[in-house]
């Protein structure tokens, strides 16, 4: 219902849950940037276009989930674009649109299963964004503002 979803903000360092570690980091945006988010939305996995400052739009997957750090009081949302960076961007201006919900938030039994989780999640996102009707949104002039 709130989707697709627009939204630009800071890059911060997350909680060090070892995403990279895992191969799969996740840029995390400010407190002030959740709290910005219809508080309705639904937790869980979603797909869209990111761009980092000026750069590129690549695809992404995003997690809007209870941040542990807080209690689970607040959200967390994090995106992972599909992309390899030569370099981190924390610090940058992070813009996406949100345009898709994948599945909602699960509790894995292994780490391996939460890896293959989220490779399914990416190969999903892959697949919706190659369609022309979300092909479209990236070339949004959202994209394309200067500074
Ligand atoms: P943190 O807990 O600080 O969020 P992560 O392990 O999740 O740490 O790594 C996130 C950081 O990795 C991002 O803030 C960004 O600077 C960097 N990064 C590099 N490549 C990517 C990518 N493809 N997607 C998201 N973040 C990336
Ligand atoms: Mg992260």
């Amino acid at each position: 219902r709130h989707l697709p979803y627009f939204c630009r903000g800071e890059v911060v360092k997350g909680f060090g849950r070892g995403s990279k570690e895992l191969g799969i980091p996740t840029a995390n945006f400010s407190e002030q940037v959740v709290e910005s988010f219809p508080s309705d939305i639904s937790t869980g996995i979603y797909y869209g276009w990111a761009c980092v400052g000026n750069g590129d739009v690549h695809k992404m997957v995003l997690s809007i989930g209870w941040n542990p750090f807080y209690k689970n009081i607040k959200k967390s949302v994090e995106t992972h674009i599909i992309h390899t960076f030569k370099e981190d961007f924390y610090g940058e201006i992070l813009s996406i649109v949100i345009i898709g919900y994948i599945r909602p938030e699960k509790n894995f039994d292994s780490l391996e299963a939460l890896i293959s989780a989220i490779q399914e999640d990416i190969e999903e996102a892959k697949r919706q964004l190659d369609l022309p009707e979300h092909l479209k949104l990236k070339e949004d002039n959202f994209f394309h503002l200067p500074e």
